[in-house]
């Protein structure tokens, strides 16, 4: 089958950044096991609670980019779906959970590809249901601006210390 068959991206004027630069793409165990698992000799692989968070090597692209498109499209993971929305996730000390959704992206196509915000507050719910189970607390939002300034802050700071540590 032709993987670029099914993909709206190939007008992407950014050379699919979203795939041939993967940085910190949040899965589910199980979407981990499904479309990732297989290669984890290609990808670096952290944990934040129960997510699984995959980055591509220095000088690679995400490893189910091939040919062009994405080679588990049908069955890619929630945030790739959802992109150019994305998440942002805290859990927090009483052990409920925040989602914001937000399209804070690069992503030159997102008027046209992001899904409507209910659809997407419903597929980030069913990734934290699945994620942290469904008898934790969650609380799914589209981000306020406020929160968007928090989250940026936080990004801010947590890259200077990267640097400052190396
Ligand atoms: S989702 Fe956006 S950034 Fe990603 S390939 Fe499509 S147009 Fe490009
Ligand atoms: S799994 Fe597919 S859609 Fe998701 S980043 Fe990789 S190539 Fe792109």
């Amino acid at each position: 089958m032709d993987v670029t068959q099914s993909n709206p991206c190939t007008g992407c004027t950014i050379d699919q950044d979203c795939c041939t630069h993967l940085s910190g793409l949040r899965l589910t165990q199980l979407e981990f096991n499904r479309c990732f698992k297989q290669h984890t000799d290609q990808i670096v692989v952290e944990r934040e609670g129960p997510l699984v968070v995959v980055s591509q090597q220095e000088g690679a692209t995400c490893p189910n980019w091939q040919n062009d498109g994405c080679a588990v499209y049908d069955a890619r993971p929630r945030e790739c779906t959802l992109f150019p929305h994305t998440l942002y996730v805290q859990q927090h000390r009483d052990d409920s959970v925040s989602v914001h959704v937000h399209s804070d992206t690069q992503c030159p196509l997102k008027a046209q590809l992001r899904s409507s915000q209910q659809e997407a507050e419903q597929l980030a719910r069913e990734f934290a249901e699945e994620a942290f189970g469904a008898a934790t607390p969650i609380r799914v939002n589209h981000e306020t601006i406020l929160q968007l300034l928090r989250r940026r802050g936080r990004n801010l700071v947590s890259r200077v210390l990267d640097v400052l540590l190396k």
